[in-house]
């Protein structure tokens, strides 16, 4: 598999060079050169498959040539520890249950994917450093996802004081490689300070120093599994006639779902289209309405995940359709929701179809009942579990959720290095710690 840079000023990669770097030297995203397609046989037997043998059989596809394939099937049962049910909520809608992983996102499944691709590249080197700034939900899928994963360093930066209690204690997985890092500073802070770290000369002879940020391509080709296994899970239940009904409905905000769907579409899913649900941060909606891009400072929303002002996976979207906007707008239909709509969402699905939504998964399906025609089936996907924002939920249908949802990790409360936004700071704790 080789990967070229978006911005196509930096050579074509193999894949260790583009997990372990993540953004191309141009400061572009990969993207896979060739685009593999699955013989349309496929798509006949996929409905008795589980997630687990459909991501082998698309894995082993895209990642064959470079990594062998008893440990790709390895790779992919390890990050598949959990289900994803499709659950039918009315007639014609179903809801991919994307949040039964140990955070409770669908974060879960790049995070898991990607350690154990850099644990696969690093595996004895005790070289490789993974540094990582949050402000909230990714650090805890990160911790979890390399938790078992030998030999490779990880450092969380997060802000002080910003993460919820439950994020917090999300980073306490109590494995010797997994560092939180609090830094007396803002969100902006912590991306300095690991900018800082991959330009210092001198780290980096000694470690390799990778991100397990959002745009490296090993969190997005997971992503496209479960796509099919949804299209699999459907076709299985509604016997016949399901090619070029099926709409897909994404929550999106950097918009890796939307590019990891696509992608599975050129790999040959027969989806008919797909549907975007923005919050008020509404410039893919935007975009596709009038094909104009235009980035702007996002706005908090209730939908929090989603309020993002400059999708980075942009990119990736107009490269696969060489910018034309012709035809990524008949594939793709955006529409956009204020909080009150999304909370009568919320509200909506409760009292007509007793389903609880959290506020990303209840977007998605806002955006699908509003898209959806006659004859047609649609599937949203359900990033976040509604026990995530316990509080939002009860405002919105009166349902108190009692059982709190356990964090991950095991050591609660544990105390984590503190340092100012000093570069010296974080460097003297990367280079004290070492392989544990
Ligand atoms: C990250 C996130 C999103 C947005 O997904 P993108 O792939 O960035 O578009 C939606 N919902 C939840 C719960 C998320 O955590």
């Amino acid at each position: 598999m080789k990967l070229y840079s978006t911005n196509r000023q930096s050579p074509t990669v193999g894949l260790r060079e583009a997990v372990m770097t993540g953004l191309a030297p141009d400061g572009g995203l990969y993207m896979p050169e060739r685009i593999p397609v699955i013989p349309a046989a496929f798509f006949n037997n996929i409905s008795g498959m589980s997630v687990r043998d459909i991501a082998f059989v698309v894995a082993d596809l895209m990642l064959g040539d470079e990594i062998d394939s008893a440990e790709i099937r390895q790779i992919v049962n390890d990050t598949f520890t959990f289900d994803i049910p499709l659950v039918k909520v009315e007639d014609n809608i179903y809801s991919l249950e994307l949040f039964h992983g140990p955070t409770y996102a669908f974060k879960d499944v790049g995070a898991r994917f990607l350690a154990r691709i850099i644990g696969h590249y690093s595996s004895g080197s005790g070289k490789v450093k993974v540094l990582v700034a949050t402000s909230g939900d990714s650090g805890g899928a990160v911790a979890a996802g390399f938790k078992d994963v030998p030999g490779v360093e990880v450092y969380i930066l997060y802000p002080s004081g910003r993460l919820s209690r439950m994020q917090r204690e999300q980073l306490d997985v109590a494995a010797g490689a997994v560092h939180p890092i609090e830094v007396l500073g803002t969100f902006d802070d912590c991306q300095r300070l690991v900018k800082e770290a991959f330009g210092d000369g001198e780290l980096r002879s000694e470690f390799e120093l990778t991100s397990a940020n959002s745009i490296n391509i090993c969190r997005l080709l997971p992503q496209m599994f479960y796509f099919f296994h949804a299209y699999g899970v459907l076709a299985g239940r509604e016997a016949s006639g399901m090619r070029g009904r099926v709409v897909m409905s994404i929550p999106s905000g950097n918009l890796g779902n939307l590019t990891a769907g696509l992608l599975a579409w050129r790999m040959g899913l027969p989806v008919k289209r797909f549907v975007v649900a923005n919050n008020v941060n509404d410039v893919t909606v935007d975009y596709l309405l009038t094909g104009k891009f235009i980035p702007r400072r996002a706005v908090r929303t209730v939908a929090c995940a989603m309020d993002v002002g400059n999708p980075s996976n942009i990119s990736r979207i107009l490269d696969m359709f060489a910018g034309d906007h012709g035809p990524i707008s008949r594939l793709v239909r955006g529409h956009s929701y204020s909080d009150d709509d999304i909370l009568a969402s919320m509200s909506l699905t409760y009292s007509a179809d007793s389903y609880l939504l959290d506020p990303h998964g209840a977007s998605a399906l806002a955006a699908l009942r509003d898209d959806i025609k006659e004859g047609e089936t649609g599937i949203f996907l359900a990033t976040a579990h509604p026990a995530k924002v316990a509080h939002t939920v009860c405002d919105a249908t009166g349902v108190e959720l009692k059982s709190p949802l356990r964090a991950a990790g095991t050591h609660r409360g544990q105390q984590h290095p503190r340092i100012s936004v000093s570069y010296e700071a974080l460097k003297k704790i990367l280079t004290h710690t070492t392989n544990g």
